[in-house]
């Protein structure tokens, strides 16, 4: 089966194995093929498979992922994540992959084709899950990673792990917009190959949150899949999975995405407001700090997805944010403060009646509660209480 890169700006075609991140006109690239599985019986039967890869849920899918010998493909495995119903909502829990964040989906397929490309050294800049991502996958497959990250606005947790992993961390004095920009020039004059959400092959391994999410609801699509926007690469690759999946028939309907934005960080809200005439870059700032960003790298292939799906843009304030993600750590199940944008947007589009009470609505839960403990430190202090170990200073706290 052949696959190849296309600028999705002028559709000028590139070798599969060429390495690149933008086309000559500084449009960027798409992994495209020539075919897709048609029955999904087959994705059925490696669902209950006890081998490594069909046990993935990012290489179940592996015809409509990424061509490459099975002994080639590092996977931990990943995905299989759950689909949790609560309040009438659906919730997929990427928070549940082996490093905490959806990032695992789109890491094992940039890395194998790391591995493949003979790179020795493998960078991206990010806001902390895509570098403790990045640290494990590297490591898994004895490769050198360097990360960039903004000094001192990462949160203690992700820095941790991507620190335990064993990659070299770059603090860089600037925001992760100023990172991305490093972290570009370095891979043209470095040689380092990126593996931030600009590599196309990142966006095939998040195409897959949407397809294990339909296998989930037995191919009956729901009415509208919400996910928290930031750098845009999970809305550009939800909008591509749910083309692909309606190409190859697994499904009849196409769901409306719903992306939702800080209002802090809300480049592209802007642009949706401004029908995208026009791309926004701004200074960000956010208590969600995993969408912290002003000047999004997908923003083609986000507008394309949102176009495709009939989709909206929302933004919400970080008091919503977080006054949806107690609701989420409520219901027993948690996240991270930008994953509960998602819950914060299906609030407001319920209320301005884009969305209506009976659609079936799934949420995309991106982090675990665990990767933003000093947000949750803050909004729950009252009720960590010390006290002497006597059994009338307990009646006294209970009380
Ligand atoms: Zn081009």
């Amino acid at each position: 089966m052949s696959e190849w890169l296309t600028c999705i700006t002028c559709n000028r075609r590139y070798d599969i194995s060429e390495i690149r991140y933008t086309c000559e006109c500084g449009g960027l690239l798409s992994v495209e093929r020539d075919q897709l599985p048609r029955d999904t019986s087959l994705f059925e039967r490696r669902r209950a498979s006890r081998k490594t890869i069909d046990s993935s849920g990012v290489w179940r899918f592996r015809e409509a992922v990424l061509s490459v010998p099975e002994e080639q493909i590092v996977t931990h495995p990943e995905g299989s994540t759950r689909l949790y119903e609560r309040e009438g909502l659906l919730f997929k829990h990427e928070g549940e992959n082996p490093t905490g964040s959806f990032k695992d989906r789109g890491m094992t397929v940039a890395v194998t084709q790391a591995v493949r490309l003979g790179a020795r050294v493998v960078a991206c800049a990010s806001t902390g899950n895509t570098s403790s991502s990045l640290a494990a996958y590297a490591a898994q497959a004895g490769l050198r990673a360097v990360v960039f990250v903004p000094a001192r606005k990462v949160s203690a947790g992700k820095l941790a792990q991507t620190l335990a992993y064993g990659a070299t961390c770059l603090q860089i004095r600037g925001d992760f917009d100023t990172a991305m920009r490093l972290v570009l020039e370095a891979s043209k004059h470095l040689g380092i190959y990126l593996v931030n959400s600009i590599n196309p092959f990142r966006i095939e391994g998040q195409k897959t949150i949407i397809w294990e999410l339909l296998q989930d609801l037995e191919w009956n699509a729901p009415d509208w899949i919400v996910v928290p926007a930031g750098n845009l690469g999970n809305t550009s690759a939800f909008g591509k999975a749910l083309r692909e999946a309606r190409q190859a028939g697994w499904i009849s309907t196409t769901p409306r995405l719903a992306s939702i934005q800080a209002s802090g960080a809300n480049p592209f809200y802007r642009s949706f407001r401004d029908s995208f005439t026009g791309r926004h870059r701004i200074t960000a700032e956010t208590i969600a700090t995993a969408i912290r960003i002003g000047d999004p790298v997908s923003y083609d292939r986000a507008v394309a997805a949102i176009r495709y799906t009939g989709g909206v843009v929302e933004q919400v304030t970080d008091d919503e944010i977080m006054s949806a993600k107690r609701e989420i750590d409520a219901m027993g199940i948690g996240c991270e403060p930008a994953s509960a944008a998602t819950l914060a947007g299906v609030h407001k589009l319920r209320a301005s009646g884009v969305m209506r009470k009976e659609d079936r609505v799934v949420s995309v839960l991106t982090g675990h509660l665990l990767k933003d403990t000093d947000a949750i430190m803050k909004s729950h202090a009252g009720r960590s209480i010390e006290i002497e170990p006597a059994i009338e200073a307990v009646e006294k706290a209970l009380a």
